[in-house]
């Protein structure tokens, strides 16, 4: 079935999945194989070493492609593996602008393992895109956005991301895993690569780790597949049938998120132990104009600042909910409470990360799809411990 043409939920679940070929199992199976058996020495059905290629993990790349509207998806072991696949199309001497609210991992992996490659990094606010300019030398080759950031929730432009990297010939690489390909089309907006950490949202019940970059250009999925072959970044055969079966229902689980986040966000607002909430939803959100006119919806990703709340405070609260898992990671279908000081964030150091909102008195909540009279309920108990 070529389903390209069909609506979201249709392409979820259908795309990809053909049946199988030898008996008709309507799942793709998991083709737990490292290697395939050759007829004379090079003749073969396609497939030479599972490292290079396999068919459980192509159906799930066809499927994630067809999400985000994309030709090409590669997927890797982990989110990280995908990131660091494209940074490895760098070369020394060459510089990226990045924004100074990124996924903790993202940071780690740039300061500690690329920079002494002698990769050079601008962490500067990408939420107006006109800083970019500033930063650009004839070494500049690649701007790696996320939005929603992580996690204070700030929306980057990549529209007008894109228009700047277009002018002066960089890529525009988007990390869209807070807003899942449900929400968010990065290459529709001109980017050249998305990455998803398919841990998250693709996935969605919290029981795999997974990485895919998806883009349009025919030389940059060369390239980027041989890094992936050379290198050996990629997923397994149960943990790609795994995502594949969690992108089934991606739609309805988005909506829900989608849904309970609202309601979240709009009672957390107005509640006197909380300070500050950040959500692209509020129409005070300083960039909720571009966060409508690139996303669906606003989705469930919320972060709060407690008022008047110490380090001993915030964690007696993120230590007494009773349904919210005091976790990290996010996306999965049950709600998650996150210290980013602490967990996610960890690894960024004290100055850099006050300076962009990461305070003590900040967690990050992944608002799940239970129903949300308890998970409210949850909160208003948990916020008066
Ligand atoms: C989790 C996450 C990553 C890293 O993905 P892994 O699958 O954990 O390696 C990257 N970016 C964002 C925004 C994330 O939330």
């Amino acid at each position: 079935m070529n389903s390209n043409n069909y609506k979201f939920g249709t392409k979820a679940i259908h795309t990809g999945a053909e049946p199988d070929p030898t008996t008709g199992a309507i799942m793709t199976p998991i083709y737990q194989t490292s290697t395939y058996v050759q007829e004379s020495p090079g003749k073969n059905k396609g497939y030479g070493y599972a490292r290079g290629k396999n068919p459980t993990r192509e159906a799930l790349q066809k499927n994630i492609a067809a999400l985000e509207n994309g030709k090409h998806c590669i997927c890797f072991s982990s989110g990280m593996g995908a990131t660091d696949a494209v940074m490895k199309l760098l070369r020394p001497g060459d510089e990226v602008i990045t924004g100074d609210d990124l996924y903790g991992g993202s940071y780690r992996m740039f300061t500690k393992i690329f920079e002494p490659y002698g990769i050079k990094f601008h962490f500067i606010d990408l939420t107006d895109a006109n800083n970019i300019s500033k930063y650009i030398t004839k070494n500049t080759k690649l701007i790696w956005t996320e939005t929603p950031t992580n996690p204070t929730m700030k929306i980057v432009d990549i529209e007008a991301c894109a228009v700047i990297a277009k002018k002066h010939n960089l890529l525009l690489a988007v990390d869209n895993t807070f807003a899942s390909p449900y929400l968010q089309n990065p290459l529709a907006l001109g980017a050249n690569i998305v990455m998803h950490s398919a841990t998250k949202y693709l996935g969605g019940h919290s029981d795999v780790v997974m990485g895919a970059l998806v883009m349009n250009d025919e030389k940059l999925h060369e390239q980027l597949y041989f890094i992936l072959n050379s290198c050996g970044a990629n997923p397994g055969p149960m943990d790609s049938f795994l995502v594949m079966r969690g992108i089934k229902t991606l739609h309805i689980r988005m909506e829900r998120h989608c849904q309970n986040g609202r309601k979240i966000a709009e009672y957390l607002k107005t509640h006197p132990k909380i300070e500050k909430v950040y959500w692209p939803g509020f129409t005070d959100h300083p960039n909720h104009a571009i966060a409508k006119k690139q996303m669906r919806d606003f989705g469930g990703m919320i972060s709060i600042v407690l008022k008047n709340a110490s380090l001993d405070d915030t964690f007696r609260i993120a230590s007494s909910f009773k349904v919210f898992s005091l976790a990290e990671s996010l996306g999965g279908v049950e709600s998650l409470i996150n210290h980013p000081v602490t967990m996610t964030h960890a690894s960024i150091p004290k100055v850099e990360r006050e300076k962009v909102g990461v305070v003590d008195n900040l967690l990050r909540l992944s608002i799940g799809i239970e129903d949300v009279e308890d998970l409210l309920e949850d909160l208003k108990q948990a916020l008066n411990c």
